[in-house]
């Protein structure tokens, strides 16, 4: 973080308000590296402002060497990787349109869709910027298209099917045919979805502020910090 100057995230003007569509980033690049097979790779740093959400800073690696590649997001505010609150935000999927808002996933948010009984733990699909439909795609391909019940040997013909139907499901999500919810649940409080009516409040959307559990902050590592003010729980 040395490369951004306290001045410039204080002052804000290096600020501004991003979308998924939004090809005009302008990423700080800092030669780093792997840590998968220990090349040099490329850190993307850029420092953004949600509308209505916060200023975070989005640190992109990838290496050309091994196609490794991770998105993490920082809050500037808080000044670390942690909210003091976690976040569970529900999207009542209603309209096609609800596919295009603007979605940033932490690498910390699980994603739910309790629909088709589909849960994604936090570690499985990292950290993006993204929108509801980017993310469902996304789903897909790490549930049908890697999945290797579905590419190798040991898969049997039942479990290949199920994966099967549950990617056309997903597909009748993306069209508008089937109506589900999808839940971000990150107990860093670091993800995001867009509110397109905002600065009203969303109708078909649920923001719900939580405290961590201890076994939450066990899993972002938090109970071993030694941070001012804070109590561990009996
Ligand atoms: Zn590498």
């Amino acid at each position: 973080m040395s490369v951004i100057s306290e001045e410039n995230v204080r002052g804000g003007s290096v600020f501004k308000d991003i979308s998924a569509d939004d090809e005009d980033w302008q990423p700080t690049e800092i030669e780093s590296l792997c840590m998968n097979c220990y090349q040099n790779g490329t850190t993307r740093l850029l420092l953004t402002k949600i509308p209505f959400f916060k200023e975070i800073i989005v640190s992109s690696f990838s290496c050309a060497n091994c196609s490794w590649s991770n998105t993490e997001i920082q809050s500037v505010k808080s000044g670390g990787a942690t909210e003091e609150l976690g976040t569970k935000i529900t999207l009542n999927i209603t309209d096609p349109s609800d596919m295009s808002r603007d979605l940033l996933k932490s690498e910390t948010c699980s994603v739910l869709i309790p629909e088709l009984e589909f849960e994604l733990g936090m570690a499985a699909l990292g950290g993006k910027f993204t929108t509801v439909e980017g993310l469902l795609k996304d789903i897909k391909d790490l549930i049908v298209a890697k999945n290797p019940f579905v590419c190798g040997d040991s898969g049997t013909t039942d479990r290949v099917q199920k994966l099967n139907e549950f990617g056309e499901k997903i597909d009748k999500v993306i069209a508008g045919e089937i109506n589900v919810h999808i839940v971000l649940d990150d107990p860093a409080g670091n993800s995001y979805l867009q509110n397109v009516y905002a600065p009203d409040p969303d109708p078909e959307m649920v923001i719900e502020k939580y405290s961590r559990s201890f076994e939450q902050n066990e899993e972002l590592g938090l109970n071993d910090m030694k941070t001012e003010g804070y109590q561990q729980e009996n």
